[in-house]
């Protein structure tokens, strides 16, 4: 398109965001920051093709289908109830069931879960698969809780839940602070009231109808884009290279897990209250170990190896965070929302690093996003390199309908072929779009073009 036509496009799309902002105001930025990064990137599609302004897409997909905000009171061990407050986001049902993970995290609130369903949306659509996109959560905090009080909690959040989800109809799974542990107790809970045994939530336990892979999805399936990405743009393998990884949740020990695999030498991972920077590469197993089974902070790491390096979130009080300021080939944020800023960006940059894959949901900013795509390198959004989680769960919702279960190794191969799709689609919209390299307005315009085309089809 005709840079002035582009310039145009643009013009209207930052009006709009600007009205859209002013309709909103009460809510949460990181939605509006999602929203428009999205419409920044759609702009050419919207001037050439007509009919997305004639049914209205943008207005209509930038509305939750509907928003489901519920009391949870629940018995600490103390004996003394506590209230906290539960969420589900049922965005967009367009291309499937409403799909997306349960957040429990202090900061929940309906703006972030409104950011990361919207989100998922896009990312559902970039799999292939027939999923739509939601998200829900509470700001209860499991870090300090007994497995009881967890329990407790997760029964009584499922009893006002489980009226709004089926296995046709909103599936949810796990996300930051919802593990296999909580998985297991919502769904004993659906299974407790309902007396059935539903596929209605993934990344189950395994031995009640979980898919084996679906806790290394995520991660291995960020290291499997990113594979992709550099042969697509003639870029060295990742084999021997030093990359960085931050957080030490679910999605970054197996994103550690998986470079190790192939290679890689993770040096860093990094939880809420500092990092670790292992120059001979992170043992992983110690890693598992500190946070699957104990849930302890990653202090204990120094005091097994003291040869590696723990640096407190203290030491940069100026903002900037030490995993980015450690030379890499790659980088792999896996924490969380804008962790990675414009400060970061330019470390990065500076010390050489190549390519950066997104783990976690939006934890580039806007400016540190500028920074990366200016510059050239690689560059790899959540919505499409963190899509292996969703993907599994997808396989997990077969699996479950089909009263079958499938082999690790079938699993890992079909995880592996979708992130292989994924890649190749969002760099082929790119190239066809006229912004080749760009996985943002790749990905973005890829995923528009789907749920845009289905929401034309089924009429409102
Ligand atoms: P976990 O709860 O397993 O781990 C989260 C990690 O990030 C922890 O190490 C945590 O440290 C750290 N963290 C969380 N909040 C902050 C913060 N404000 N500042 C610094 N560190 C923080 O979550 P997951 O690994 O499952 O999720 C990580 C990210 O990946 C999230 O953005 C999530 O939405 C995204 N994601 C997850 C998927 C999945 O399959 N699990 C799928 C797709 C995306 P601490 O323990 O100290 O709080």
């Amino acid at each position: 398109m005709p840079t002035k036509e582009l310039k145009e496009a643009r013009k209207l799309i930052v009006n709009e965001i600007e009205g859209f902002k002013e309709s909103h105001r009460f809510e949460h930025d990181v939605f509006y920051q999602a929203v428009e990064e999205v419409l920044l990137s759609i702009a050419p599609l919207l001037i050439s093709d007509e009919k997305y302004n004639l049914h209205a897409i943008v207005k209509r997909l930038v509305v939750p289908d509907r928003i489901i905000k519920f009391k949870v009171e629940w018995m600490d061990d103390n004996q003394q109830i506590q209230v906290n407050t539960g969420y589900r986001v049922q965005f967009n049902n367009t291309l499937g069931p409403y799909k997306g993970g349960l957040r429990f995290h202090p900061t929940v609130n309906e703006g972030i879960l409104k950011f990361l369903g919207f989100e998922q949306i896009f990312k559902n659509a970039l799999t292939g698969l027939p999923i739509g996109g939601g998200k829900g959560g509470s700001d209860f905090d499991p870090k300090g809780k007994s497995d009881f009080e967890v329990m407790k909690f997760c029964s009584s959040f499922m009893r006002e839940l489980h009226k709004y989800i089926g296995p046709r109809m909103d599936v949810p799974a796990g996300d930051i602070g919802v593990g296999g542990r909580e998985i297991g107790y919502l769904f004993g809970e659906y299974k407790k009231i309902t007396s059935t045994f539903d596929g209605v939530l993934t990344g189950k336990p395994n031995f009640f109808g979980g898919s084996l892979m679906r806790p290394q999805a995520t991660g291995y399936g960020v290291v499997y884009f990113t594979e992709k990405m550099l042969e697509i743009e003639g870029k060295e393998t990742l084999e021997g290279k030093i990359c960085t990884v931050s957080g030490a949740g679910n999605v970054a020990l197996y994103t550690i897990e998986k470079l190790i695999e192939l290679g890689a030498v993770p040096v860093t991972c990094s939880d809420s209250k500092g990092t670790i920077y292992d120059p001979r590469g992170v043992d992983i197993e110690l890693l598992k170990e500190l946070k699957f089974d104990k849930r302890a902070s990653l202090e204990e790491y120094g005091k097994v190896h003291s040869e590696a390096k723990y640096i407190p979130v203290s030491k940069y009080p100026e903002g900037g965070h030490a995993v980015w300021d450690i030379e890499c080939h790659s980088a792999f944020p896996c924490a969380t929302q804008n962790e990675l800023t414009e400060v970061d960006a330019k470390n990065l940059i500076k010390n050489g690093c190549t390519s950066v894959s997104e783990g976690a949901n939006m934890p580039s900013t806007p400016e540190a996003i500028d920074v990366f795509l200016q510059s050239k390198i690689c560059f790899a959004p959540a919505k499409a390199a963190n899509a292996g989680g969703v993907a599994v769960s997808n396989f997990e919702m077969a699996q479950n309908a089909a009263m079958a279960r499938w082999s690790f190794e079938e699993v890992d191969d079909k995880l592996k072929k979708t992130m292989q799709y994924i890649c190749t689609s969002v760099a082929k919209t790119a190239v066809e779009y006229g912004v080749e390299g760009n996985y943002v307005d790749g990905a973005n315009i890829a995923a528009f073009k789907k749920i845009a085309d289905g929401m034309i089809a089924e009429g409102i």
